[in-house]
């Protein structure tokens, strides 16, 4: 019997090295060794023979004539060669630096080669092929072979050896979809399909594999939601009925208009809350797009009800931020609002947490700490969530807990996820989305600098410094790193130091990075808004809301390192004043898939289209936010199947129809509930 958990050290060539670098794979268990899925596949299931031969992809079956070896001095390396015949001419295959094939490749015997045919050296040779010998079953040539995500010392050539063994006892592992589901689909049994995953016997019967194990994917994600969505359907909040007088009191205040699309969301939002069924609602907006004021708005009708409401944040500075923000805005209607930090003067903390409990504060703003024990409310009825997708799991019962009842939630978020993909992943909130930007924003200047243009680029910033702007710069790291990963990546710290002792010693520079200490930052970020500092070197900790419309300038470092959405939300932090803006991204290296994603913020300064192009580049899994939230293990599935995805719907909307039906499968649910745990907040 295949035990799925058993760790992979019990494998039959699996040592303590072996098994350090499955680990670096991610793969500790047999499971997780089934679940390494090849990231594409080489097709040398066809045997040409060798008169017919093209450049490209090729298996050959035939004997090996000879087998030489030979020294390039002048290139340093072994070279040795092979002369293969079948019948209908020779092919020479070429290897470099392998000099024991000479002795252990079966020379006269018949073998399967397979490798690509190619030009080299002005040489027509079959470059590095793997040889196996014809009769038996193989493993690397004479069929599809799978070519499995790989890390230094451990190739797919090498985890082939540990799969393979291990299939046919994939043939026990049982089906994981409900009998109802595969009957009315077709798809194929999971054994099936995880087979064919790893060693494909053709490529339809591939797709077909994929399409089992995908629509799981999708099917447990779908379920979840559909189920949080039951879920709440069956609780009750609070009634947050709508005053007109109030609405108008509040926009009064603003000093301008809500644009169409703010108004718009803004009612969506209030029409929840006067209902008795709680908001489970996510509010996607662009970056400056004018999100807070909208949940502000709800923020007040809620006061206005005589309840609490909850405002969390990711970072302590967004938290002072939008405490200042928005606490002399409500003053002004009367309500109170308290700030909650981890850490903050004990008197100054003890207040706020009094004001909480004894319903003085209308509106609590904080970070995470709002969701720690010390904190009780008095009648929490709304729970606004800006940057959702940085906050963990487990919120919403917290939350529930605290406030007696679920309260309404609204989340927030300037990661646009394009439609399809927040359907399936968010599944069960509603959305709104605030589609364009107040009147009158001009788009930031983007471009990609060639490292010869940089120190044009010090030029142009140094002059919009002395006109009175500021700078931001951007760094992948805090402090210089031995991580293989980070190798060559600049950090915030000597990023700092050089500009000071070099280009910018006329400047003042700043610091600060997510390992400050909290008191530290908030006096930088302080310094940095009156205008005592000219350039703020910084990590992405900046990335997240931060308000400073004098600074027009940002510089990303090693702007290849970060995504899409993440480099977009980074050049959110300017553009926010008057004066023109600029963005300059400077990159470690320029891979063609790099390029394309740099080039697109050059073009655009549209979030939704960015993520759009994200999802196509780069696939769902690595969408920003979601990957981090580990919301979306989606290995096979592709979100823009709009097809699959609609029967995935339909499958799952008709399986719980009956309402016990979770009961009757307990492996399912406890799968459903994980993901419960990451599609929604809670
Ligand atoms: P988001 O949270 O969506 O990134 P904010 O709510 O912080 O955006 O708004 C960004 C800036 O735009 C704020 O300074 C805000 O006061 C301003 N703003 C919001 N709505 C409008 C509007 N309708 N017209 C003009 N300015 C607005
Ligand atoms: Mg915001």
């Amino acid at each position: 019997m295949l035990n799925l958990e058993q760790p992979v050290s019990r494998l039959k060539g699996v040592g303590a090295e072996v098994e350090r670098k499955l680990g670096r794979l991610g793969i500790e268990t047999v499971g997780d060794l089934i679940g390494h899925y090849p990231r594409r596949y080489d097709d040398f299931s066809k045997i040409t023979p060798i008169r017919a031969m093209k450049p490209g992809l090729v298996t050959v079956k035939g004997k090996i004539l000879t087998v030489g070896s030979r020294r390039s001095v002048r290139r340093k390396l072994t070279i040795t060669e092979a002369i293969i015949s079948d019948g209908t001419g020779t092919v020479k295959a070429v290897w470099f630096n392998q000099a024991y094939l000479k002795t252990s490749l079966p020379v006269g015997e018949e073998v399967l080669v397979s490798g690509r045919l190619e030009f080299k050296n002005s040489d027509l040779a079959i470059q590095g092929p793997v040889v196996e010998p014809a009769g038996g079953q193989t493993k690397d040539t004479g069929r599809i072979v799978p070519v499995y995500p790989e890390t230094e010392g451990l190739s797919s050539r090498q985890l082939r050896g540990l799969v393979l063994p291990l299939m046919p006892f994939l043939d026990e592992l049982p089906e994981t979809l409900p009998s109802a589901v595969t009957a009315a689909t077709g798809l194929i049994p999971r054994a099936a399909a995880l087979k064919e995953i790893h060693f494909p016997t053709s490529l339809s019967r591939l797709e077909r594999a994929r399409r089992r194990i995908a629509f799981e994917e999708l099917f447990l994600l779908i379920l979840a939601s559909l189920i949080i969505k039951r879920e709440i359907k069956t609780e009750t909040a609070p009634v947050i009925e709508f005053k007109a007088e109030l609405a108008r009191a509040f926009t009064g205040l603003l000093g301008f208009a809500l644009t169409d699309a703010q108004r718009a969301a803004a009612w969506q939002i209030l029409q929840d809350l006067a209902r008795e069924q709680p908001m489970n609602r996510l509010l996607e907006g662009d970056v400056g797009s004018g999100k807070t004021v909208v949940a502000t708005l709800a923020a007040v009708m809620a006061m206005g009800a005589g309840y609490q409401t909850a405002l969390m944040v990711p970072t302590e500075i967004l938290a002072r931020q939008h405490a200042a923000k928005i606490e002399p805005l409500v003053a002004k209607l009367g309500y109170r609002t308290a700030l909650i930090l981890g850490k903050q003067p004990a008197a100054a903390k003890r207040q706020a947490l009094e004001a909480a409990a004894g319903g003085q504060a209308g509106l609590i703003i904080g970070t995470h700490a709002l969701l720690a024990a010390p904190l009780a409310f008095h009648r929490l009825g709304l729970v606004i969530i800006d940057e959702q997708h940085r906050f963990g799991v487990g919120q919403r019962q917290t939350l529930k807990q605290k406030a007696g009842r679920l309260p309404h939630l609204l989340s927030m978020t300037a990661t646009p996820i394009p439609r399809s993909l927040a359907l399936t992943v968010y599944g069960d909130l509603d959305i709104s989305v605030i589609g364009s930007l107040p009147p009158g924003r001009r788009p930031v200047a983007t471009k990609v600098v060639k490292p010869k243009e940089r120190a044009g680029v010090y030029q142009e910033i140094d002059a919009r410094i002395a006109e009175g702007r500021q700078a931001f710069v951007v760094c992948p790291l805090v402090e210089e790193s031995d991580n293989p990963a980070a190798v060559g990546a600049k950090s915030v710290l000597a990023e700092a130091k050089r500009l000071e002792q070099t280009v910018f010693g006329h400047r003042r520079i700043g610091v600060i990075h997510g390992q400050l200490p909290s008191a530290d930052k908030q006096a930088v970020m302080e310094r940095f808004v009156v205008g005592q500092i000219d350039i703020l070197v910084a990590t992405s900790v900046i990335e997240v809301g931060i308000d400073v419309p004098n600074a027009t300038i940002m510089l990303v470092e090693g702007a290849d390192r970060f995504g899409l959405a993440s480099l977009h939300q980074l050049r959110g932090r300017i553009g926010r004043g008057g004066h023109d803006s600029y963005c300059y991204l400077f990159y470690d290296s320029l891979a063609p898939e790099v390029a394309k994603r740099l080039a697109a913020l050059e073009r655009t300064s549209d979030g939704f289209r960015l993520a759009q192009i994200d999802l196509e580049l780069r696939g769902p899994g690595q969408i920003y936010g979601l990957q981090q939230h580990g919301a979306l293990d989606l290995q096979m599935a592709d979100i823009s199947d709009a097809k699959l995805l609609a029967q995935v719907r339909t499958c799952a909307q008709q399986f719980l129809r009956d309402e016990e039906v979770m009961l009757k499968y307990p492996h399912l649910l406890e799968r459903v509930n994980k993901l419960k745990a990451v599609t929604s907040l809670d």
